[in-house]
């Protein structure tokens, strides 16, 4: 028997609507989203307070979108939506969104990349996802147009999304690039578009989102998001947070309580992009928008825009249980609720947060780019510390071990499977991970949970260990094969193994082992050929995948007869080790 919603959890209000896009669907009132007006601002720029209200936001979508099919010569109708890709390699700006959802209204995806990439790692997802055009930010510009050259999109492709200028150095937007604003001012006088002729079932087969991710193994993939993938978990999170919510702060039935929402993680992740862009903007919230993580910005703007909810990941609570006396300097009393995600929240650091905060719910949430985010969520009036809270509407789980056998009990961990109208619909182009990773409708998640019953009697999903071949470093997913396959790049590595290892500030780290190449003599000082393997990553990829675990020598990488990394015997080893030391 499948794990489900607890019985105070509320049916999804109406089943995921499959004929339209995602703007068609948080743009327009009839389907249950928060009363559309001038007084519903979306998206506020942290830094600027730049704003337009929900109204401006759906006339930029509309004009946006006829300025790009006047541009790119697409129409809504026409064509396949993998001849209509659009990159979008930038920080966070208040109008990230409105480019996706003018997208979409062409019937075309939007594949967001990190903002942390090199330009490698760049050319490598716009190569995969064949993007036709590419969409950056000043002070990304450089390394966009260096990726963008090296696959064919030409200097003409490539526009610009504004962000506020103190990101800019002194920079302007070179003469002849067009950005957002021009194309939103070119389309407000071109025709009306054909609206999209979808039948019954396309936004449910047709990708929106192609979001990047390793999945359980291998290199990153793009994985398809399709519409109704999108739309189901916007559903998802509004039904299961309306009553929490109420519960939480005695308001219930007031459906036009509203609040300020944090928007500070970023929106080419799919905790960003679907949690908060599409989350809280059906639900009437506005989103006060951050480019980048600096502490005392963050405190600032919860200071200067009253932000109610936090969105955060593991690092950065850590961080401010770490920082008592700067976060005593701002005023934080409009702040309810802290929600984490993207990797685990430890007990004790929920712990410690409660303790400096005693009135803010800690809420902690489970999800993956494969399951449009939100799988499970923690109810304020259900909180358990080290839990990642209670299924959503529409969820299914099971739990099976390595044997295959399916779980029934409680407290008896195997390998999470999730059903759920937000579990994608593949990944692009790989037959092979699609066949492991999706099976009868189910996904396997490569995560190990086992399910308890609070003390409220409600169940709730721990996530225990992971058993698939990913770091997560400050909630970025890090591909060990991806490192592998560079460092074996280096003259001095002849194998190579990959696995995290715990960090205090990131949560986990890469570290490497490797076998030397017999090229390296023994005369080599191994700490200098250590350093100059680190190097070889830190000159190609992003900051976060560095090797900051450190470079340890070893005679041979355990391997299976067929040839697999045993990372596992790896990081028991290293588990071992550290609790030596
Ligand atoms: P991503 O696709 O980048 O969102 O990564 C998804 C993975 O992050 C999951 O499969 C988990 O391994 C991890 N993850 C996400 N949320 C949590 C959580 N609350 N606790 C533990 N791990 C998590």
């Amino acid at each position: 028997m499948p794990f489900h919603p607890p019985a105070w959890v509320p049916a999804l209000p109406f089943d995921p609507p499959d004929s339209i896009s995602i703007g068609d669907f948080i743009l327009d009132e009839r389907y249950g989203r928060h009363p559309l007006g001038y007084s519903h601002h979306p998206f506020t720029c942290g830094l600027t307070g730049k704003t337009y209200s929900s109204l401006e936001v759906k006339e930029r979508v509309d004009y946006l979108a006829r300025g790009l099919a006047g541009e790119l010569g697409w129409q809504p109708n026409a064509g396949s939506e993998w001849d209509k890709v659009i990159a979008v390699f930038a920080v966070n700006t208040i109008d990230t969104l409105t480019l996706a959802w003018a997208t979409h209204r062409l019937g075309g995806v939007q594949s967001p990349a990190n903002a942390a990439y090199s330009a490698a790692e760049l050319e490598y997802q716009l190569k995969n996802s064949d993007a036709k055009a590419l969409f950056t930010c000043l002070p990304l510009l450089a390394t966009a147009k260096e990726a963008a050259h090296k696959c064919g999109i030409p200097d003409n492709r490539i526009y610009i999304l504004d962000v506020p200028q103190v990101l800019c150095g002194g920079k302007r937007t070179p003469t002849g690039m067009k950005s957002v604003d021009d194309f939103i001012h070119q389309g407000s006088a071109l025709a009306r578009l054909d609206p999209l002729n979808w039948e019954s079932g396309h936004g449910a087969k047709r990708t929106a989102f192609l979001c990047y991710s390793s999945g359980t193994s291998g290199l990153p993939k793009g994985v398809m998001i399709s519409h109704r993938n999108v739309i189901a978990n916007t559903l998802q999170i509004a039904s299961y947070d309306k009553p929490s919510r109420d519960l939480k702060r005695g308001f219930a039935n007031q459906s036009d309580y509203t609040e300020k929402v944090l928007g500070l993680l970023p929106m080419s992740h799919i905790y960003g992009l679907v949690v908060i862009c599409h989350g809280s903007v059906y639900r009437g919230d506005g989103v006060v928008v951050l480019p980048k993580f600096e502490f005392t910005s963050l405190l600032q703007a919860i200071q200067t825009y009253k932000i109610n909810a936090l969105l955060l990941v593991p690092p950065i609570i850590i961080l401010m249980t770490k920082n008592k006396e700067t976060l005593a300097k701002y005023d934080l009393s409009s702040v309810w609720s802290v929600f984490t995600g993207a990797a685990p929240l430890g007990k004790e650091t929920a712990e410690d947060l409660q303790r400096l905060f005693p009135t803010w719910a800690v809420r902690q949430g489970y999800g993956l780019t494969e399951t449009s985010t939100v799988v499970s969520s923690t109810s304020p009036a259900d909180i358990w510390f080290g839990s990642s809270g209670s299924l959503l509407p529409s969820v299914e789980c099971k739990i099976v071990t390595p044997e295959g056998e399916e779980v029934t009990g409680y407290d008896q961990p195997g390998e999470l499977l999730v059903k759920s109208p937000a579990v994608v619909l593949g990944y692009l182009k790989n037959d092979k991970a699609n066949k492991e990773t999706f099976q009868d409708g189910w996904i396997r998640t490569g995560d190990e949970a086992v399910f308890r019953k609070a003390p409220s009697g409600n169940e709730h999903l721990f996530i225990t260990d992971r058993i698939k071949e990913l770091i997560k470093v400050k909630g970025h997913q890090v591909a060990p094969a991806e490192l592998e396959a560079h460092l074996l790049t280096h003259p001095a590595v002849n194998d190579c193994a990959v696995i995290q290892v715990p960090d205090e500030r990131s949560g986990e780290v890469p570290k490497a082992f490797v076998v030397k190449s017999p090229s390296v003599g023994i005369e080599d000082n191994e700490r200098v050929v250590a350093r100059q393997i680190q190097q070889h990553v830190e000159k190609h990829k992003a900051k976060y995948k560095w090797i900051t675990g450190g470079v340890e020598f070893i005679d041979q990488i355990p391997k299976s007869p067929s040839g697999k990394i045993l990372r596992r015997f790896l990081r028991d080893k290293e588990k071992e080790k550290r609790r030596k030391d």
